[in-house]
């Protein structure tokens, strides 16, 4: 079904957030980056406490039910007391807000008088101090898609938060060398209009970021929230989507789930689906001599089994919001998020999972229950389960009223899950320990004054200076070697050529298993010398590469004579000529009129690499004659 996007009142905004390549974190001296070594942990246990008005916050009060201990390992040179919580955070990152301020500039947003930092409350424990520190940049500004101009809300440095190891019901850990890593949250007013163009505008606003030189690449990767409405539906926000290209997708699927729970709510009106009621039954003993191995292994646990009764609503419980997606995974959803329980069952899946009919026949009777109607299974601690049910009651409530807004967490095939309900607005107080930054005219100007060009200024560069296809000038900013790429013309080398090494020669190279992230931009340059000197081909750039990649400390001397490379002097072919055509006498009599043609293909296979073939051209073309003629 093709959906009019404007006629369901489609809006959606972006927060584009991406790591900064800065020395060091954003409020202490640690290094920015991730470490693989560990050199010790501790633990923590949350521990909800009241807002002024004397109100728990509902998002807490969910993580705290949980009882989950946070384990943080500390490493050795990306951590520091700051990560650990016991010493206050530094001043902030001047190089951090230098990016963020040419960010701002390249997206004509408005830069603050004063950056104040603020503490934004965190309930995951993927922050030591239990808040993330935030400081707003800039507002307004805006980014161009074709006629379209969407604009921007705000530009934010934040710290990033720590890194997630392994996680399991009863902890997460955590590794502290995520934690304080400079980020930028560029997010977009929701004013984009149709999937496609979301993608559009994340790449957009993604390649501005990298023309500052400073954003962190890993090929491909972003991470990006997706806030997104439809008029008769819910505000939705959408967490960490990875791919680019996944943005149109996990749209639409929301779109789809919107759309669908909408269809739902009319079933239920309209049906006269009554509301459900608080009466469960506990069904263990039914189960008794159950051959369901699910079943059992609950049982054998000590587990009960709760049966939730719904009138009239089979077949809703199996109504499907996204594709593998049902009412009563939604459902689930909760279930999961609020007790220690895994999920549950229900009637529209069964018989199933062990159960036979006979078993589903003989609980419908025992809760009175008519061909109509429905029920949910909860297998675990009574207690656990007897809460279940609450949860379940209030989420099939508000489906006969409204589609719920929530912040949603994407899966690998777009589709999303619960994760919170949203919560008005996120928590923030003031960071006491660090003072306003004052951001002065002079400072701006200055940023200004080194403003790196617009992408699509550097492709008209690229393309009229050193006359390359839209193609080439396109990966050479992808895979940002523009800079090395003018260093490599500037000492002579023809643009083309390092243009095609610096592209299609490395993925080439890469895509065989080679390390050429092993190569620095000194190596690059002294292959191009010695091309340049005439001491080697170009047909031999990749195989020098290929090798060096290898053993990076060696010698190029070495390594060309090694690998037999060295282009030869001009005597040097004359003399090979000579002796190859002497050689080869008898071929070169029968060849008759191809002869010339004969005769550079004998050459060329002995001095391929070591001569360059215009010059055994110029060479054979004057020798082979005179040599012809005298042996007649
Ligand atoms: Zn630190």
């Amino acid at each position: 079904m093709k959906i009019n996007y404007e006629e369901i009142g489609l809006k959606v905004g972006l927060e584009v957030h991406q790591q900064l390549e800065t020395e060091h974190k954003l409020f202490c001296s640690c290094k920015n980056m991730l470490e693989e070594k560990v050199v010790g942990d501790f633990f923590r246990k949350l521990r909800p406490t009241k807002s002024e008005l004397g109100e728990y916050d509902p998002a807490a009060l969910m993580e705290f039910s949980r009882n989950r201990t946070y384990i943080y390992q500390i490493t050795p040179n990306t951590s520091c007391l700051v990560e650990l919580d016991e010493e206050p955070p530094h001043m902030i990152n001047r190089e951090a807000v230098e990016i963020a301020l040419a960010c701002a500039l390249l997206m004509n947003s408005r830069i603050v008088d004063e950056i104040h930092v603020m503490r934004k409350e965190v309930i995951d424990g993927s922050n030591t101090t239990g808040f993330q520190r935030t400081a707003i940049v800039a507002l307004g500004g805006f980014v161009v898609d074709g006629n379209d101009k969407v604009e921007i809300q705000t530009i934010t440095l934040e710290e990033d938060s720590c890194r997630k190891i392994e996680e399991d019901q009863k902890k997460i850990v955590y590794r502290l060398d995520r934690q304080g890593i400079p980020l930028i949250e560029i997010a977009t007013a929701p004013q984009i209009k149709d999937p496609e163009q979301a993608r559009r505008i994340a790449y957009r606003i993604g390649t501005l970021v990298y023309s500052t030189g400073k954003a962190r690449r890993i090929l491909g990767s972003i991470r990006q929230d997706i806030n997104l409405s439809i008029s008769r539906g819910a505000k939705t926000e959408i967490k960490g989507v990875q791919e680019l290209s996944m943005i149109p997708k996990v749209i639409e699927l929301e779109i789809q789930r919107q759309l669908r729970l909408l269809e739902l709510k009319e079933i239920l009106n309209t049906r006269n689906v009554p509301r459900p009621s608080k009466t469960f039954f506990i069904v263990t003993d039914l189960f008794a001599d159950t051959q369901s191995k699910l079943v059992r292994r609950h049982l054998d646990s000590g587990d009960s089994v709760i049966l939730l009764p719904l009138k009239k609503m089979k077949g809703l419980l199996g109504f499907e919001l996204q594709p593998n997606r049902r009412f009563a995974s939604e459902l689930a959803d909760y279930v999961r998020s609020w007790t220690r329980l895994q999920g549950l069952l229900h009637s529209d899946e069964l018989p199933g999972y062990g159960i036979t009919e006979e078993e589903v026949k003989r609980l419908m009777d025992y809760a009175k229950l008519e061909d109509e109607d429905a029920f949910i299974l909860f297998m675990g601690p009574k207690e656990e389960c007897i809460a279940a049910t609450d949860i379940v009651i209030e989420r099939i409530n508000m489906a006969f009223e409204k589609i719920p807004e929530e912040t949603r967490n994407v899966a690998t095939d777009g589709t999303t899950r619960f994760a919170r309900s949203r919560p008005g607005s996120a928590r923030m107080y003031v960071e006491t320990d660090i003072p306003p930054l004052k951001i002065t005219p002079e400072f701006i100007e200055k940023i200004r004054s080194n403003l790196p060009l617009k992408i699509e200024d550097r492709l008209a560069i690229l393309q009229t200076k050193y006359s390359l296809n839209q193609q080439l000038a396109q990966e050479l900013i992808d895979n940002q070697s523009e800079g090395l790429f003018e260093k490599i013309v500037s000492i002579g080398v023809k643009p083309s050529i390092a243009a095609t090494t610096l592209t299609q020669t490395l993925k080439y190279l890469k895509r065989s298993g080679i390390s050429v992230e092993n190569l620095t931009e000194n190596h690059f340059i002294s292959v191009f010398k010695a091309l340049n000197d005439g001491k080697i081909a170009k047909e031999s750039i990749e195989i020098i590469l290929a090798e060096w990649s290898k053993t990076p400390s060696q010698d190029l001397d070495h390594l060309i004579d090694r690998l037999n490379l060295r282009l030869m002097s001009v005597n040097e072919i004359e003399r090979a000529i000579s002796q190859i055509l002497e050689e080869n006498l008898e071929v070169l009599k029968n060849s008759k009129e191809r002869v010339f043609d004969q005769a550079m293909k004998l050459v060329m296979s002995r001095l391929r690499g070591r001569a360059d073939a215009s010059e055994v051209t110029k060479i054979l073309k004057t020798k082979l004659d005179s040599f012809m003629k005298s042996n007649i």
